[in-house]
């Protein structure tokens, strides 16, 4: 008897939370909504290429862009279409942020590396924004702001006290904004408080990659879709991949895989560590009310450390509502509801809000909470954006190409860290599931 009363009572609360998704909720990104499907390459991968790329999102097509305007002979290959990755799935949030602090980067390096490190999430910003100019790509790219929500008051404390200087050293603006004055930022009651970057941007993650993979292809890159690539061996001196049934030289490789780096490539599997983000959109809302929500369509994450991010579609008619809910694997129709739920803490108006979207993607951590570029066994790879890629993987993109080209204005400040693994890692994250429990019950914790 017991037991059928709570299986009832268990099925009471999922179909709750079912309610809360529309009846044609799809488990495809909103960002694909109106997206030409790209016509895969057709025709025989070459035998013979100067450089292959592995993985068609933005570091594999920006490098792509740069080796094929310098004169040479390049092949992207993606196990599903290009852009299957976080590439075309992400919040669309673009700021020149690294994880590890200043404070804590100093600590480690020295306060000469720690600047040099974090100037080159500035440097990456830059280049994004000046690059999405040169080429004319129109993806919604605009220097709308972020707020930085505070979840105690104590975070706000220490947020207000150290983010305005922390990236005045950088030449960029930072400042407080009260609680009793958060409602100009965004429309809740949820945070103690934040800090505004007016000058961090938003973009359309996949008309951003679309217009980079036209560029690319109109460069002379050849993009190949539904080629998984297997393996990769050296072969005199260059290198022997093989896709399916096909094998193709080249003289040098870039691995581009980030959160979806396979058995293909064990050293650098060893060294990233997937984590499953998910979004929902909400169907579309009266103007009005996502005015009064996000008045100046600010990109918003909060200070928790398991971070939910938010923000208005392009359109200002939706909330993009992102985060991980879920301990360990989970299902889009698991989380949808569970987001939303989260999203109603923040903005109670949305209560009645139809998810009409939810997907995830993979971002790759890394043990050192930093980016990383460089080779190994000749072999490059740019990967380990730990959440925030959108500029960093399309400038260590376009380094890895002038690193290939043997140019020196390749060199970053990034080249000399050690990329790090940990005993027993071999690509399957055993303790991610502590972890989050452990960071959601700290964040829970704190004053
Ligand atoms: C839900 C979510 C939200 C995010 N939000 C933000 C945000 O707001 N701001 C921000 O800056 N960043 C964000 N990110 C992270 C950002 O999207 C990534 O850092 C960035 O897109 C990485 O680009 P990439 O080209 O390196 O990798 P990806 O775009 O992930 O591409 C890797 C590709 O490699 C392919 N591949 C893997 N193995 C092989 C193989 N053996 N052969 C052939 N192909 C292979 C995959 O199919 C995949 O398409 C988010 C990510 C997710 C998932």
């Amino acid at each position: 008897m017991i037991s059928v009363a709570r299986t009832g009572s268990h099925l009471c609360i999922e179909s709750t939370l079912m309610s809360v998704l529309a009846a044609d909720m799809r488990t495809t990104s909103y960002w694909l909504d109106g997206i030409p499907e790209e016509p895969l390459l057709q025709g025989e991968t070459p035998n013979r290429v100067d450089v292959a790329i592995v993985g068609a999102g933005y570091t594999g097509l920006s490098a792509a862009l740069e080796l094929a305007r310098s004169g040479r002979s390049v092949a992207v290959f993606d196990s599903e279409r290009p852009g299957y990755g976080c590439s075309t799935r992400n919040g669309g949030q673009v700021s020149p942020h690294m994880k590890p602090s200043m404070v804590a980067l100093a600590r480690r390096a020295g306060d000469k590396k720690a600047f040099a490190v974090r100037k080159t999430g500035y440097d990456a910003y830059e280049y994004l924004g000046e690059f999405i100019r040169a080429e004319g790509l129109e993806c919604d790219f605009e220097r709308s702001g972020h707020f930085l929500g505070a979840h105690t008051p104590g975070a706000y404390e220490a947020i207000a006290r150290s983010e305005p200087e922390d990236v005045r050293q950088f030449g960029y603006e930072a400042y407080a904004i009260p609680r009793s004055d958060q409602h100009s930022e965004v429309g809740t009651d949820a945070f103690f408080g934040g800090v505004v970057y007016p000058q961090w941007a938003k973009i359309d993650p996949a008309r951003y990659h679309h217009g980079l993979l036209t560029r690319a292809n109109d460069a002379g890159a050849l993009v190949f879709g539904n080629s998984h690539v297997e393996s990769i061996q050296r072969d005199g001196k260059g290198f022997h991949l093989r896709i399916g049934s096909a094998q193709v030289h080249a003289r040098d490789v870039l691995v581009a895989t980030n959160g979806y780096t396979g058995p293909s490539t064990p050293w650098m599997r060893r060294r990233v560590i997937p984590i499953g983000s998910f979004i929902i959109a909400t169907e579309p809302q009266p103007e009005s009310l996502i005015r009064r929500l996000s008045p100046k369509d600010r990109m918003i994450s909060e200070t928790r450390k398991v971070v939910y991010y938010y923000r208005a579609s392009p359109d200002r008619r939706r909330i993009l509502f992102g985060g991980r809910v879920s301990i360990g694997d989970a299902t889009s129709e698991y989380s949808a509801p569970r987001l939303h739920a989260a999203m109603t803490r923040v903005f109670p108006e949305l209560s009645g809000a139809k998810v009409s979207h939810c997907w995830y993607g993979f971002v790759a951590y890394t043990f050192d909470e930093l980016p990383h570029i460089g080779s190994h066994d000749d072999v490059h790879y740019a990967m380990g954006y730990c959440g925030t890629g959108i500029a960093m993987a399309t400038y260590l993109g376009m380094k890895s190409a002038l690193k290939i080209l043997g140019r020196p204005q390749g060199a970053t400040a990034l080249d000399d860290l050690p990329f790090q693994t940990r005993p027993g890692y071999f690509g399957k994250p055993w303790f991610l599931a502590p972890s989050i429990l452990y960071y959601k019950m700290r964040d829970a914790m704190m004053r």
